[in-house]
């Protein structure tokens, strides 16, 4: 962007050198597009489609109105949405946290994922993201000045990133593993935590693992989390949401959890940034994870037969992508006759009207790939696969 002033106002280096935001194209011509009054739709947004549940409304309009909850929240939360934590993880995990020094509550995960680089990395330290990965990894660790190693995910793999690999990398100071994945939507299992926790055991290396999408699974395999690994604690930390959960994006709450230095260095960082939650949200919050776990099947089914209804659209044009086991994202190799990511979701948009997520902007191993979300209604993903059948 260029701004014409009198001023001659730099941006730091540290904002230069981010990483290139390479959805920039595509997000420049969709506006122009949508400008236009052509019919988008838009296959790019991870971000559920459906209102938040109906219990957790109720129980923000309550808390919204007690003037107890309208002053400075506490830093670490309120002591019992803390505790209702630890009992959600234990009844879904199995898993024992401390309430007082292993969980810790965010403005949202992302919050979180991105200010812990700042209690941990220092300048040069190496850090491990697997590859194609969350974008805001990217720039946390730029921020921090830590060096990033890619490893990437290969198909052959389940895009699980290959150990042998890992084991030869040297001095690195952290790794992010996010399963379920964004872009890829693959799942990890225990065996995979497992040897993972003992590489990152023996080397050193402070494991940061993303659950944002542990709740959007499908026929009934649940993903498990790396916590359960015994030893895990004294490495690990996980990041929870109640984003993709309860369908509460906009509300901004999440949690970390694990070891306790770990959970220490991101409180004092966060403490120089924020000031808390707002209340009323941890209050409804509260209420969210006290939601039967039978009550979220209808939306994994919604999300289950979308699914099925893209994957199988997708197949009738002759176009073969395997259906993912969790989160809301199609990874789809490029189909025949293109040869890069943004040429294909350049083409999709021009030709079908039709936004995609080009691989390549997840990073280097992402090439190769588009990304789709089905948190779009049915009959919007059928009206894409009409869209596609003519120009594929
Ligand atoms: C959506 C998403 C998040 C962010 O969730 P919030 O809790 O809303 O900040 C984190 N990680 C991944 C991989 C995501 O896709």
């Amino acid at each position: 962007m260029t701004v014409d002033t009198a001023f001659n106002i730099e941006f730091s280096d540290r904002l230069k050198e981010l990483p290139p935001y390479l959805f920039v194209e595509i997000d420049k011509a969709k506006r122009q597009a949508r400008a236009e009054g052509r019919d988008i739709i838009d296959l790019g947004v991870g971000d559920p489609d459906t209102p938040t549940l109906p219990h957790i409304i109720e129980a923000m309009k309550k808390s919204i109105t007690d003037p107890a909850n309208h002053r400075y929240a506490f830093d670490a939360g309120l002591p019992l949405l803390r505790t209702e934590i630890a009992l959600w993880f234990k009844n879904r995990f199995g898993v024992e946290l401390n309430p007082d020094n292993e969980i810790y509550p965010l403005i949202g995960s992302k919050e979180g994922l991105a200010h812990l680089p700042l209690g941990i990395i220092n300048p040069n330290d190496k850090v491990i993201l697997t590859d194609p990965a969350y974008p805001a990894y990217r720039a946390s660790i730029a921020f921090a000045g830590g060096k990033i190693i890619n490893l990437p995910l290969k198909e052959g793999n389940g895009f699980l990133p290959d150990l042998k690999k890992l084991a030869e990398i040297k001095d690195a100071k952290a790794m992010y593993v996010n399963y379920p994945n964004n872009p890829t939507s693959a799942t990890a299992t225990i065996e995979f935590y497992k040897e993972l926790v003992a590489i990152a055991r023996e080397k050193g290396i402070i494991l940061i693992s993303d659950m944002a999408y542990s709740e959007i699974y499908f026929d009934g395999v649940k993903p498990p989390s790396i916590l359960e690994i015994e030893g895990a604690k004294d490495i690990a930390i996980e990041f929870h949401s109640f984003s993709k959960t309860y369908n509460m994006t906009g509300w901004r709450i999440g949690w970390a959890c694990g070891n306790p230095k770990l959970i220490a260095a991101l409180a004092k960082v966060k403490s120089n940034f924020d000031s808390g939650i707002f209340q009323a949200i941890q209050v409804a919050g509260i209420t969210a994870l006290r939601t039967k776990p039978e009550e979220l099947d209808d939306l994994r089914r919604m999300y289950e037969e979308r699914r099925d209804l893209l994957i199988n659209g997708l197949r009738s044009l002759g176009w073969k992508v395997p259906p993912p086991k969790a989160a809301f994202y199609i990874w789809a190799r490029l189909p025949k006759g293109f040869d890069t990511s943004m040429e294909t979701a350049a083409a999709f948009l021009e030709k079908a009207n039709l936004v995609v997520t080009p691989g390549v902007g997840f990073g280097p191993a992402g090439e190769g790939f588009v990304r789709m979300t089905i948190t779009m209604p049915s009959e919007r993903l059928t009206e894409a696969v009409e869209r596609l059948k003519k120009i594929l």
